[in-house]
């Protein structure tokens, strides 16, 4: 299932698998803006995609990052449109092959086709935008952020999910995520477009909310931690109940890692130095 709506310069194409024919299980979304696409959707919706590019100006794809539900229509395009990738160079070993997904993965995303991407500079210079690539690994590593400097458009991948996240996977660093929220409130954005499927206009306050909510939770969590409370403890105390996303996903999202994610180190992150 595709839907497409165009905001200004911006085409947001969000996509999704459908059961039912009238809506998506989960919707995610791909942008294209002066003949860059960034990301592709998955597998389920990527003959939508292309059929829809058919008659679009694309030049080159961005995938903010490698999960399944951002490079689903990669390989495709690539064989139909001859269209290159671009990706941070920790993505594109992790879009290559083929990798275990969980069941709930691949009854939502399916697997994608492994496909390739060339690592991506500094800025993306296409059809009259120049995309600056914001590093944001607070969601997975290799994740990258995009931000259109004359028009301050800012396209967040999947690090802006809600104001109030209360989930995260063992991949995600919620101390980076907070270090990510940062550095977007620094680009001042006239108007933000989440991977959900969301635009968000003026976003600078509901960024700089999710951020100090992601600090004060972690504040609350360390004091908690630190008298001795356990994560289930800690889970009852400030969330009363564990997400309803969790059982759906096999425990692979939910409120215990999130609250175990803050209590962790934060990662090391590998920078990468290509220029455009
Ligand atoms: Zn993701």
């Amino acid at each position: 299932m595709l839907k497409a709506t165009q905001y200004g310069d911006v085409t947001e194409i969000k996509m999704g698998r459908s059961i039912d024919g009238v809506t998506a299980l989960y919707w995610v979304a791909a942008y294209l803006i002066d003949g860059i696409l960034i990301d592709t959707g998955c597998d389920y919706s990527k003959k939508e995609l292309a059929d829809f590019l058919e008659d679009k100006q694309v030049s080159v794809i961005i995938n903010t990052h490698h999960h399944e539900d951002h490079v689903g229509g990669n390989a495709l395009l690539a064989k139909r449109f001859g269209l290159r990738a671009f990706a941070h160079p920790e993505t594109i070993p992790l879009m290559s092959r083929k990798y275990d997904l969980y069941p709930f993965e691949v009854e939502i995303w399916g697997y994608p086709d492994p496909s390739t991407a060339a690592p991506i500079g500094t800025a993306v210079k296409e059809g009259g935008a120049t995309l600056r690539i914001i590093e944001t690994p607070g969601h997975c590593r290799g994740h990258i952020s995009l931000f259109e400097e004359e028009r301050r458009i800012l396209f967040s991948g999947d690090i802006w999910v809600g104001e109030r996240p209360k989930t995260a996977r063992v991949e995600e660093d919620v101390h980076q995520l907070i270090s990510d929220l940062r550095k977007f409130e620094e680009l001042r954005p006239k108007i933000m477009f989440a991977s959900l499927g969301k635009a968000v206009a003026e976003p600078q306050q509901v960024i700089k909310r999710t951020r100090v909510y992601l600090e004060e939770t972690r504040n609350e969590i360390r004091r908690l931690h630190s008298e001795g409370k356990s994560s289930e403890q800690i889970l009852d105390e400030l969330f009363g109940r564990e997400s309803v996303l969790a059982p759906v996903t096999q425990y692979q999202l939910s409120t215990k890692i999130f609250i175990e994610s803050f209590l962790r180190e934060p990662r090391v992150i590998q920078r990468f130095v290509a220029e455009s």
